[in-house]
């Protein structure tokens, strides 16, 4: 072996994602503290005969980031480059996790402008499977990005943005929803604003209510999503919208109440009941969606967006069109109503507008996102593979990093630019240093 390098390496261990769905068993692993010892280890695997690929946290429910040649673990690449207050812009190693960011951020009066419902995740990994959170206005945190860089197959660095050489500005149109096939990220920088804040309304609503009033809902709101608690007619809507202030966060007691008694500690009691008992599941549901209460509340945009998730869970979030949104969740509820399935979680419901990512799941189209989890250890496959049957037949997208069956035909037939995705990537990397078999199945061999 080539193993020549200052590169942190060692014999791997196996690789566990966050859900425990998927493990690894990388020939070794690396740790690079730069992108020039990243290029260096990219080097040698080449040079060794082995795949390569990133990982971040480990946070997506595919096999995304799975090999079984180099794993390229994201902890020593963190930190922040360079902030630019005039230009309104951050730059950020790819290994930086999105808490690390935003508290960065917010220490110099700064932040992103949305973000998903948690902050565990590396920028990089966050980014190359499109994660989002809900916007009117504003949309996923890839949709963000102003350039980047990436070590690509042969070894060497490329910076892109929307500037640049047509060859860059494909890449940038790419590469922000990536998933990890055309290179290596290694930095990322963001736009970013004042730090501003957000009024945060959460409140319990009818299914009906939302359901008929979800267009004007979306349409006053800059970001509105909502819960629905299957077997029950109850929702839990959010609306978030920016504030003059002051600043008026949770009382402690109602954070504590709400954040952690109610969305953990005892929705994983009720979880692990309705697991060992699914005829319990309704009665549960209809507790458990009445407890939550309507509050208010305004904080700085990350203590707003993200929250704490300590349930353990698996997920399958679809993409569709925004005005199929309503007609599709219907659809689920009918579904569970007359199945035998017994669902535990909550459905969640979430808008983005369109975006120009060659393979965002918002790209060129206003979408809405509709996800079904189930607690960890309850057989799934039932539950969403009714779910996407339902999906498919609106065009739906799978989320990247999110359970799925679709393949490359599949996926070709939904997104207008998927052949333009490919041909970029038998460009950039044609022997497929950076394949797996998540990606022989999604963009084909
Ligand atoms: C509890 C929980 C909550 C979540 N909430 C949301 C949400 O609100 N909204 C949403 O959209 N999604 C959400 N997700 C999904 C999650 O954001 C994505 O799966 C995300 O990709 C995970 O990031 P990660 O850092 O863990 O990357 P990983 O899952 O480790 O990797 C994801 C992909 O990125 C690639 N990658 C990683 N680093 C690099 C790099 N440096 N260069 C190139 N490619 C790279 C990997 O190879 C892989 O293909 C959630 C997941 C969980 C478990």
């Amino acid at each position: 072996m080539a193993g020549t390098s200052r590169t942190a390496s060692r014999t791997a261990n196996t690789w566990r994602n966050w859900a425990g769905n998927v493990t690894a068993r990388p020939v070794r692993e690396v740790m690079p503290a730069s992108a020039e010892e990243l290029a260096e280890a990219v080097r040698e695997a080449a040079a060794d005969g082995l795949k390569v690929k990133p990982a971040g946290t480990g946070h997506s429910f595919t096999a995304a980031a799975v090999t079984d040649g180099v794993l390229i673990r994201p902890d020593l690449l963190t930190g922040i480059r360079q902030i630019d207050r005039a230009a309104g812009t951050v730059t950020v190693e790819a290994g930086t996790p999105l808490k690390r960011l935003n508290v960065a951020l917010a220490r110099e009066g700064l932040s992103l402008t949305n973000m998903g419902d948690i902050m565990e995740q590396t920028v990089a990994g966050a980014t190359s499977t499109g994660t989002h959170g809900t916007g009117r206005d504003s949309a996923a945190t890839a949709a963000q990005i102003l350039a980047m860089e990436l070590v690509l197959a042969d070894g060497s660095l490329l910076t892109c943005s929307d500037k640049g050489t047509a060859e860059e500005r494909a890449v940038f149109a790419a590469a922000r929803v990536g998933i990890g096939a055309l290179g290596v990220v290694t930095a990322i920088t963001f736009a970013v604003e004042p730090l501003f804040l957000l009024t945060a309304r959460e409140e319990p609503m009818s299914f009906d209510r939302v359901t008929a009033g979800f267009d004007a809902l979306h349409a006053e709101n800059e970001h509105f999503e909502f819960y629905w608690f299957p077997h029950t007619g109850n929702c839990n809507t959010k609306r978030n919208n920016r504030s003059a202030g002051p600043a008026a966060p949770p009382g402690r007691v109602s954070a504590w109440v709400e954040d952690e008694l109610l969305s953990n500690g005892v929705f994983q009691v009720a979880c692990s009941v309705g697991r060992a008992f699914p005829a319990a599941v309704p009665a549960i549901a209809k507790v458990s969606s009445r407890a939550l209460s309507a509050r208010t509340y305004t904080d700085i945009p990350y203590k707003v967006f993200t929250s704490p998730r300590r349930v353990r869970f698996m997920e399958m979030e679809y993409a569709v069109p925004r005005e199929a949104a309503v007609t599709a969740l219907r659809e689920v509820k009918a579904l569970i109503e007359r199945s035998p399935l017994r669902v535990s979680f909550p459905v969640e419901v979430r808008t983005a507008p369109a975006d120009d990512i060659t393979l965002s799941t918002a790209s060129g189209r206003d979408t809405a996102y509709i996800a079904v989890h189930l607690y960890r250890g309850t057989p799934y496959q039932a539950y969403f593979t009714a779910v996407e049957r339902i999906m498919i037949a609106h065009g739906g997208r799978p989320h990247w990093g999110k359970v799925h069956t679709r393949d490359a035909e599949y996926l070709a037939g939904v997104y207008p630019r998927f052949a333009e995705f490919t041909a970029l990537r038998d460009r950039l990397d044609p022997q497929r240093l950076f394949a797996n078999d998540y990606l022989r199945r999604v963009l084909g061999e």
